[in-house]
């Protein structure tokens, strides 16, 4: 990975919905191998910003970028090539094929057909060199998130938090910088909560860096290093986690759900 201070800046970012603005003028960056929250009642515009950033959406105006590239209307992948990568729900087709599928699957669904033709050239000796290292690779990330037990379980059939720990997995098999996450505990059970949250310290100590969008304000506090407030589509408060807890702003924000 490249050494930049600020791999994600997020300047005057705004975007409406018709006549709603569900991002308003939004500005913040995140810090290189940081644990950044961003946080905010519900509306508050934080997956829009999520959005934004990773492609899903055009911005109305503003700009994001990435390791000191404009990377404002890219698609989605386009953005993962260059190191940023959100995790994904496990879509429905993905649903039949087992665990070990969906990681052998996962740098192809995520980079684009075109890379991936370029990782896997089209000589046959190359190919097989090619798929023994991936599925090296995709063993190795099993066994970080516990799941190799799964291997050959249909995706469909896995918890919510077993869910959770396949979505980061996958993204961690396009070798991403930064890994984007939109509410990763929601419907974890706190065993798996744990469990992911500790992947996650895991990864920042290698050198990944993480946002986190959460609605939930304590994990966020108590696992975070820097956190950015989210309301009415602007940031209203961010910094050292200890601090926005007690900001009346914040707890006004959040009262007033
Ligand atoms: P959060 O993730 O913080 O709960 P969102 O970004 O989902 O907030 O939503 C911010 C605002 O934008 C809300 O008022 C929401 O209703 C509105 N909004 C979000 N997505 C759309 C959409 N696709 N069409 C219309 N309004 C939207
Ligand atoms: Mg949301």
């Amino acid at each position: 990975a490249e050494a930049v201070e600020t791999p994600l800046r997020v300047e005057n970012l705004r975007k409406t919905f018709g006549g709603i603005v569900a991002v308003d003028d939004a500005s913040f960056v995140v810090e290189s191998g940081s644990l950044t929250g961003l946080i905010g009642p519900n509306g508050a515009g934080k997956s829009t910003t999520f959005n934004c950033i990773t492609g899903a959406h055009k911005p109305d105006s503003g700009v994001v970028e990435f390791k000191g590239e404009a990377i404002t209307g890219l698609r989605p992948d386009q953005i993962a090539t260059r190191g940023l990568v959100r995790t994904f729900q496990i879509a429905r087709s993905l649903e039949e094929m087992t665990v070990l599928e969906n990681l052998m699957l996962a740098p192809k669904g995520q980079i684009g057909e075109t890379l991936w033709r370029s990782v896997l050239p089209g000589a046959r000796g190359q190919v097989i060199k090619q798929e023994e290292e991936l599925r090296e690779r995709v063993w190795e990330t099993l066994e970080f998130f516990e799941i190799d037990h799964l291997a050959q379980q249909q995706a469909g059939t896995l918890s919510g938090g077993q869910r959770k720990l396949l979505e980061m997995a996958r993204a961690l098999m396009t070798d991403p910088d930064m890994l984007l996450l939109d509410e990763p505990l929601a419907g974890v059970n706190p065993t798996l909560e744990r469990k992911l949250l500790a992947r996650i310290h895991d990864l920042q100590a290698e050198g990944y860096t993480f946002l986190l969008v959460e609605h939930d304000m304590d994990v966020i506090m108590e696992h975070c290093e820097r956190v950015i407030v989210m309301h009415q589509g602007s940031v209203l408060a961010e910094g050292d986690p200890s601090v926005i807890r007690h900001d009346e702003r914040v707890i006004e924000a959040y009262l007033g759900e």
